[in-house]
């Protein structure tokens, strides 16, 4: 099975951020942040659909039927 690649739209440009809507109905939106924090430029990138953030280690696939990637509870405590 192979997951397709998400069509980024046209760039949404706001102060800080900028928003690209997939193209192919998978329903995410890639969001990139940038941000300047005590002198230093901050850049990422983060995917929600549904007004939800997307947590993922690596870019969700495109597919709207999928349920976006593994998604990690925010109760989960770290091991390291
Ligand atoms: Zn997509």
């Amino acid at each position: 099975m192979t997951s397709a690649r998400h069509r980024w739209g046209e760039p949404a440009r706001f102060p800080h951020k900028t928003e690209r809507t997939c193209l192919n109905g998978c329903g995410i939106t890639k969001v990139g942040h940038h941000q300047v924090e005590d002198g230093f430029a901050r850049h990422w990138t983060d995917f929600w659909r549904d007004g939800e953030r997307i947590v993922c280690a690596a870019t969700p696939p495109c597919d709207p039927f999928v349920a976006s990637c593994v998604q990690i509870p925010a109760t989960t405590s770290e091991t390291s």
